[in-house]
């Protein structure tokens, strides 16, 4: 394996030995105009399913360019099994949730509407531009999707029944300290193997009705995040933190 680079590039093309990647208008003005690289000059490029690899400025122009692979530098990284499902809020607090998925192991993010989600248009090409972002700085060779934004209640009509939710529940915020295990289901098996999703509601909460639905569900975990009532973005972070140090890859 070579050195890892410091500059790293999301790129949307296959990569490994002797293959050649032709740069888009934008990453061009991003290599060439703001970080001045030059010729000969060498950056990480990963595309999500070969992992890391060496590359170096094969041609430079303003609007254009070459690389071509050198070496891998890490092998590919999927992070585990872990939806983030999000009820939208404000533009800069969405893109946070985003931004922090990506760098926290989601291994896909859906925008779910609520019955109280509040929220102006959600532009998935910009969340999604966010999140390769996130993996480019935070050292990722995987970028979760975004997925369209969908209404909670049809997402939950066509649930896949194996996979559990961690369903952060307002609700139990006044109650009494702890949440349930996350570790044992109530058939005993070990929600370790199983694949998980992790369900934040919107700024007003969930309403009575999706609470009762969410609580009846085999599949999901009622949790509580502390006495406090944290703000969605907050919430979100929170609740990776809690199931990825429980069950996930930390
Ligand atoms: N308006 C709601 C209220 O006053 O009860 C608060 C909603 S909170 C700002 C947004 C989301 O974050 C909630 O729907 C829930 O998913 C999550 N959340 C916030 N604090 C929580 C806590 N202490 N326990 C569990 N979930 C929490």
């Amino acid at each position: 394996m070579l050195a890892r680079e410091k500059i790293r590039l999301f790129v949307d093309a296959p990569l490994g030995e002797g293959k050649r990647v032709a740069l888009t208008k934008a990453q061009a003005h991003y290599l060439f105009g703001v970080m001045r690289l030059t010729e000969g000059a060498r950056l990480a490029l990963f595309n999500g399913v070969d992992g890391e690899w060496s590359a170096e400025v094969a041609e430079a122009r303003k609007r254009a360019g070459t690389l071509a692979c050198l070496g891998q530098a890490a092998p590919q990284l999927g992070p585990p099994d872990l939806w983030l499902m999000f009820a939208p809020i404000k533009k800069a607090r969405t893109d946070f949730i985003v931004e922090k998925a990506a760098e926290m192991g989601a291994a896909r993010i859906l925008p779910v509407l609520t019955e109280f989600t509040n929220a102006e248009r959600v532009k998935v090409d910009r969340l999604q531009a966010h999140a390769v972002e996130a993996a480019e700085q935070c050292g990722g060779t995987f970028v979760p999707p975004v997925a369209a934004p969908q209404k909670l209640a049809a997402l939950l009509d066509g649930w896949p029944e194996e996979r559990r939710i961690l369903f952060a529940d307002e609700a139990l915020a006044e109650g009494s300290s702890g949440h349930p295990s996350l570790f044992a289901s109530a058939d005993g098996t070990n929600n370790r193997d199983a694949p998980w999703a992790i369900l934040i509601g919107p700024e007003g909460g969930f309403s009575p009705a999706e609470r009762q639905r969410l609580r009846a569900l085999d599949s999901a975990r009622p949790v509580r995040l502390g006495p406090r009532i944290l703000r969605a973005d907050t919430a979100a972070v929170a609740a990776l933190t809690l199931w990825q140090s429980t069950l996930g890859d930390w």
